[in-house]
């Protein structure tokens, strides 16, 4: 018998309030389940909206054990687990199979779980052991940020080697995500970071990263700085725009872009709408989209989705797309609850991650 814990809640709030600690007994295989534990799982800014009612993904509630009386949702939507113990007419894993989840809103902080193979996805590799170049730490954030860089730097235009691709939030996780996917497919990229005291380490960071050039968002509305970007691109402007931050930064990203081009929103960290003047798609036809990667997963097939896990476990083996910073939340409830309150703002220390 294998006694579980998970971080539960049963009504929206805030989380420190409405998540408690769980324990329970672990249902056993059956013919056509998987037993999995987990071994590692991030506190993603996402995460915290569910909790709060604030997202477009509700959380499942459900009977975590046949002791329990209660419908509960587990938090957490990312990580990593192994595979314990497979049902006899299970073909498609196996014992010490690494998997992630098929779907956003899974609940990935418990110690354990056990379901259809449907609701897990074998990470490329896992069994053969190519993947050993790939920390822990990258395998539990592997299917939200790096995913959406991947996607989004494949899906909306056509980029040959050496084309621009310009993006504000550039020292976000996704951002570096995509400073490195870029580097690696040979593309340059004009990043646009906010100003600071130090950004001198900051420019200096992402540039080991791989980023062609950083820009503050103050200086990406100057004058000066129209003239140094035409004098880095040429007539090879960006086609491609992504953008994390809306607002002001966004306008001004936006007005780079070149005939055709498309501007990508994927996040709102400003909290502030996206304004655009109208010659931007009457003069230079440029389109605006949304992209959200639980989307892309829900509306593409597993097939798909291991295609590009491959692809971004081989860059993650070969060095070229790196561990994010992160730090460790210790698995207990108190630890639990002070990180997940933290878990919007709590960007400078890194991605907090739970290692169970
Ligand atoms: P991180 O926590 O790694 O980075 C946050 C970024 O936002 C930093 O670059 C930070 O810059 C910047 N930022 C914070 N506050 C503000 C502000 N008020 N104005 C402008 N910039 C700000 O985040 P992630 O990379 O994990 O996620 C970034 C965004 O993308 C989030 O909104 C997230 O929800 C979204 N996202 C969307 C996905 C999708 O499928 N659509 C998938 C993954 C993420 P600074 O250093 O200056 O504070």
């Amino acid at each position: 018998d294998i006694t579980a814990s998970a971080m539960v809640y049963s009504e929206y709030g805030q989380p420190s309030q409405v998540l408690k600690w769980h324990s329970y007994r672990l249902p056993a295989v059956t013919p056509t389940t998987v037993q999995v534990k987990f071994l590692a799982s991030p506190i993603n800014p996402a995460d915290v909206n569910m909790i709060q009612g604030a997202y477009p993904i509700k959380p499942t509630y459900q009977k975590l054990s046949l002791d329990d009386d209660k419908l509960l949702a587990v938090g957490g939507n990312e990580g990593v687990a192994q595979v314990i113990a497979v049902g006899d007419q299970v073909q498609d894993l196996k014992v010490g199979d690494q998997v992630v989840m098929a779907n956003t809103g899974y609940g990935t902080w418990r110690t354990h779980a056990t379901g259809p193979t449907s609701d897990f996805q074998l990470l490329p590799s896992s069994s053969d052991n190519n993947n050993k170049n790939v920390s822990m730490i990258q395998k539990a954030t592997i299917t939200v940020n790096p995913c959406t860089a991947y996607r989004m730097l494949k899906d909306f235009v056509q980029l040959s080697r050496g084309d621009y691709v310009i993006q504000n939030g550039g020292n976000s996780a996704v951002g570096q995500a995509v400073i490195e996917i870029a580097k690696a497919w040979g593309l340059k990229t004009i990043n646009v970071v906010r100003n600071r005291p130090d950004i001198d380490n900051l420019r200096k960071e992402l540039t080991d990263l791989g980023a062609t050039h950083v820009v503050t968002d103050e200086d990406l509305g100057k004058h000066e700085t129209r003239a140094l970007i035409k004098s880095w691109v040429g007539k090879g402007k960006p086609l491609l725009g992504l953008n994390c931050v809306g607002g002001k930064s966004a306008t001004d990203m936006a007005r780079y872009l070149g005939e055709n081009g498309q501007f990508v929103t994927y996040g709102a960290m400003s909290r502030k709408p996206l304004s655009l003047p109208a010659s931007l798609l009457i003069f230079k036809n440029i389109s605006f989209h949304g992209f959200w990667v639980s989307k892309w997963a829900e509306v593409h097939s597993k097939e798909e989705r291991y295609q590009m896990l491959e692809d971004v476990v081989d860059l993650m083996s070969q060095g070229k797309l790196g561990e994010p910073k992160w730090t460790q939340v210790k698995w207990d409830e108190e630890s639990m609850k002070t990180s997940v309150d933290q878990g919007i703002s709590a960007f400078a220390g890194g991605k907090q991650v739970v290692i169970f």
